[in-house]
């Protein structure tokens, strides 16, 4: 009797409820999620369903309700909970569009829910499964059935296409707390420099700061120059060079180093320092895939630059050398250089506009103030103040062993071509400190002497870089 009268019982309980259809209430879920999506949300959404009625919904609003918790799983377990007047959900199903996480599956545990249904997998957070099994976990559960991959095309695509919007609309380069970033106004309609700019800030060594370079010219060039500036210039000192380089069919890349032109500017000077400006350069180099490289070099260009062939020497064909220096620790670093680095310690608020001004009279008011453009403020200035004592000046400085090893390649393993020009009115790395340089790359040819360019050789640089597309070979 007691049997047939449960059977009678199960029977009847079947009648009443339809063979439960999981994919129209997942559709409802995924309603949620849109709605979440809407309001600026990750696109998850939830419904609870007891006797095939829903008796509760949620949709992910964390940012909303400035609630960590308010995960569309919760969101719809306590909208359930209230409609029933009961923290237990006995016999109800929850629906949601993406693999609970541990917090919504703890919840959905201790609510004693029959049954869990879910859409995509999180293979990053996902408790049921993909990272933990906490349904699975025997300790724990002893009742919940949990069934993942309904609509789980749907409930993906929704949430891809979501941060794909967001990578596309949001800024892809947030600025870091520890960082600044000169205003783009800054540098509106400076002279002589038309280029679109270019940014990376995805490299491993760069921590998401903004790296700012040019890249112009086709990318299957012959030729690809690769400019570096020093400090405290930017990308902008080759601007009457690249038009010489792209005239001749090649590709120029010309990044501006980390604290410099519209590069991002750490707020701390210590945050620089020789051997991570040299990793970024490295991976730029790799990210980029640079080829048929002439790497052009001036200044810290060069103090970096010469000691990054050496790290692929497959990738360079030339070496276009100007006032610069191997920074090796065992040779006394020069009078003029010791004289610049006491002045900008003297004076660290110095005019960087009347510094290329000094030395260059061809040059107009705008295009010296470019050169004041990066800094708009004594914020901006941390590379400013950091650079000139970063310069290695013991054998166990940093970048020291770096640079002597760079010397022995330039010396000895150097494949390429080489050419070498001099401004001569330059007090710091001037004619004597060049033509010792010139003496340490191998094949180096007689250098061409600028006699009225000064430390910024490249402002006298349109000679320069004809010379050059004549000099190396492509
Ligand atoms: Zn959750």
């Amino acid at each position: 009797m007691p049997e047939r009268a449960g059977a009678v019982g199960s029977l009847t309980y079947t009648r009443r409820m339809p063979v439960p259809d999981d994919a129209a209430f997942m559709r409802l879920a995924l309603a949620q999620a849109q709605a979440a999506a809407a309001a600026g949300e990750v696109p998850v959404g939830a419904v609870v369903v007891r006797a095939g009625e829903v008796i509760g919904t949620g949709r992910n609003a964390p940012i909303g309700a400035h609630d960590p918790t308010a995960h569309a799983e919760v969101q719809a377990l306590r909208a359930a909970a209230t409609a029933l007047g009961n923290y237990r959900l006995d016999g109800c199903t929850v629906y949601v569009t993406l693999e609970p996480c541990a917090m919504c599956s703890g919840a959905m545990l201790h609510a004693r829910v029959a049954r869990v249904v879910y859409g995509a997998s999180d293979p990053k957070t996902g408790a049921a499964g993909s990272v933990l099994d906490l349904f699975g976990e025997r300790r724990l559960n002893h009742q919940t059935v949990v069934q993942g991959g309904v609509l789980a095309d749907a409930c993906g695509e929704l949430l891809r296409g979501f941060f794909q919007e967001r990578r596309m609309n949001g800024n892809p380069h947030p600025l870091r707390d520890d960082a600044l970033r000169t205003p783009d106004a800054a540098f509106e309609g400076l002279p002589g420099y038309p280029w679109a700019p270019n940014y990376l800030s995805d490299l491993p060594a760069l921590g998401g700061l903004r790296m700012h370079y040019l890249d112009e010219g086709p990318r299957d060039a012959p030729r690809t120059w690769l400019c570096l500036h020093g400090n405290p210039a930017w990308s902008y000192l080759y601007r009457l060079m690249i038009p010489v380089f792209l005239a001749a069919g090649d590709r120029v890349v010309a990044p501006d180093l980390i604290g410099f032109g519209k590069s991002d500017k750490p707020k701390k000077d210590g945050a620089h320092t020789f051997t991570w400006h040299r990793q970024v350069l490295l991976e730029f180099v790799e990210r980029l895939d640079l080829n048929k490289v002439v790497m052009a070099v001036q200044d810290w260009g060069g103090l970096l630059g010469l000691t990054l062939p050496m790290a692929a020497p497959q990738r360079y064909r030339g070496l276009l050398v100007m006032n610069t220096a191997l920074g090796t620790g065992d040779v006394p670093l020069s009078p003029g250089f010791l004289a610049w680095r006491e002045m900008c310690a003297a004076k660290p608020d110095f005019d960087v506009a009347r510094l290329f001004g000094r030395g260059n009279p061809q040059m107009s008011e705008g295009e010296c103030a470019a050169y004041s453009a990066p800094f708009p403020d004594r914020g901006h200035r941390a590379a400013l103040r950091a650079f000139p004592p970063m310069v290695p000046e013991h054998p166990d400085s940093d970048g020291a062993a770096i640079s002597r090893e760079a010397r022995a390649f330039w010396q000895e393993r150097w494949q390429g071509q080489s050419l070498m020009a001099i401004g001569a009115q330059d007090p710091v790395l001037g004619e004597p400190v060049m033509r010792a340089l010139s003496k340490l790359i191998r094949g180096c040819p007689e250098p061409i002497l600028l006699p009225q360019a000064g430390h910024f050789v490249q402002e006298h640089g349109r000679p320069i870089a004809e010379a050059a597309v004549g000099h190396f070979s492509r």
